[in-house]
């Protein structure tokens, strides 16, 4: 026997039919023996008509304010989540299922006070482990917790599947099983690289540069947290037939399993590459090289929230000017240059220089911490396709080319394939 958590997204659960495929997957699990925690989305395209509704779209006679109360923005968004898990609890008393619904703040998910924007402070895991042990399944409704001022906080888009995790480290699981749409993470898009493979299995580290770069499977901090608490997360489809051979393997179920690199013996050098479409580069030139610099441009950037990627840096030539280069994301150049703009006299650099429209690649893999050539092979195999570079970043783990946008899709299929992960 085992304790599961089994979160599903909100193409999953976006009508009766896929709510009654949802309640089958829980029946199998439970008909298996296992204590099972269900976290639920809202129907997709709900949440979008909630927050909709709070920013005052046309469809709210007179208000076109952006200015609204973040603690009641919750309070409205927070629902899609409920409706969901009573309707699934619902969907399994029909199959003869003990179940119950869970609102964040009923079992409490503590969390800090940034609605809208929240992080779990603390889970009480004790009730629903007591219920589970009883043989009840616990549905609980993701993306919502119980703020320090007694009221309902949403964690941010996505979140559901940081509730997810969150339960599944509190109540000690075995696994996480993440049901969504696609039936694992790929070694790229497979709507650009026809060729992409499924993993087997990614670790931590490779799954948090994949999903932060625009691999949207996974939230990011649902992975960051999975690391620390090492929650063993399986992403996989709620789509195939959830009385398949093999859908109910314990250890082995169809999808990928992001987990700790000691679990994975053949590491390859590249797991697998991403992209992040819409980025800018502004480059300060002629700065003066001295303390303090580089504190006085990006403070003020960081103060007007404004994310900062790919920093570059040259070594200056004789010890007085240099040049700053960096990327943001396309829409916030204007208000990056005026930041800029009102801090010249204190930052000190002659001209800035931006360019929209260009495409970070990245190649990723935990293997490359212990292999050379690992970016030359890249550069080589773009530059015979004549793709131009423009900037380069790398981390242990990760080597990111900044490109024009047009060719963002040659490059991806260039280095999926000069690193052999094309499936044959
Ligand atoms: N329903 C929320 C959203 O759309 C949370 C989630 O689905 O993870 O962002
Ligand atoms: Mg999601």
């Amino acid at each position: 026997m085992a304790r599961i958590v089994m979160k599903f997204g909100g193409t999953s659960v976006a009508d009766l039919d896929r709510i009654k495929n949802v309640a089958r997957h829980v029946k199998r699990e439970v008909d298996a023996g296992h204590e099972v925690a269900v976290v639920v989305s809202a129907m997709s395209g709900k949440t979008n008509e909630l927050v909709g509704w709070v920013q005052g779209t046309p469809k709210v006679v007179g208000a076109n304010s952006p200015f609204y109360d973040a603690r009641e923005y919750d309070a409205v968004v927070a629902s899609g989540e409920q409706v969901t898990s009573g309707l699934l609890a619902i969907a399994l008393h029909a199959m003869d299922i003990n179940a119950r619904s869970w609102q964040g703040w009923q079992i409490p998910i503590r969390t800090d006070n940034a609605h809208g924007a929240a992080r779990i402070l603390e889970i009480d895991g004790a009730d629903i482990i007591k219920r589970m042990g009883e043989g009840q399944v616990a549905v609980i409704a993701g993306f919502q917790g119980l703020g320090p001022d007694n009221r309902i906080a949403t964690l941010g888009r996505g979140g559901s599947d940081t509730s997810a995790v969150a339960i599944a480290a509190a109540v000690k699981a075995d696994r996480c099983d993440i049901y969504t749409d696609v039936d694992g993470v790929y070694t790229t898009d497979p709507r650009i690289v026809p060729q992409a493979r499924r993993l087997k299995k990614i670790a931590f580290e490779e799954m948090l540069e994949m999903a932060s770069l625009g691999a949207k499977v996974l939230q990011v901090r649902s992975v960051e947290l999975a690391m620390v608490h090492k929650v063993r997360t399986f992403v996989r489809s709620s789509f195939e037939d959830p009385d398949a051979p093999g859908m109910g393997d314990l250890l082995n179920p169809p999808g990928t399993l992001i987990c700790d690199e000691d679990e994975i013996v053949e590491q390859e050098v590249v797991t697998g590459i991403a992209y992040a479409k819409d980025e800018a580069q502004i480059s300060l030139r002629r700065l003066a090289d001295r303390p303090g610099v580089s504190a006085a441009i990006f403070g003020p950037l960081a103060e007007s929230h404004i994310n900062v990627d790919m920093i570059v840096q040259n070594i200056s030539e004789d010890g007085s000017k240099t040049d700053m280069t960096f990327t943001v994301p396309s829409g916030d150049v204007e208000k990056a240059i005026k930041v800029l703009g009102e801090n010249k006299e204190k930052i000190g650099y002659d001209v800035v220089q931006n360019e929209s429209g260009l495409v970070k690649v990245s190649v990723i893999g935990i293997g490359m911490r212990s292999h050379a050539g690992v970016a030359a092979t890249a550069f080589k195999a773009l530059a015979e396709k004549g793709i131009n570079i423009k900037a380069i970043t790398t981390s242990e783990i990760k080597i990111s080319i900044l490109i024009d946008g047009p060719y963002a899709e040659l490059a991806v299929r260039t280095l999926h394939s000069c690193y052999g992960l094309d499936k044959n």
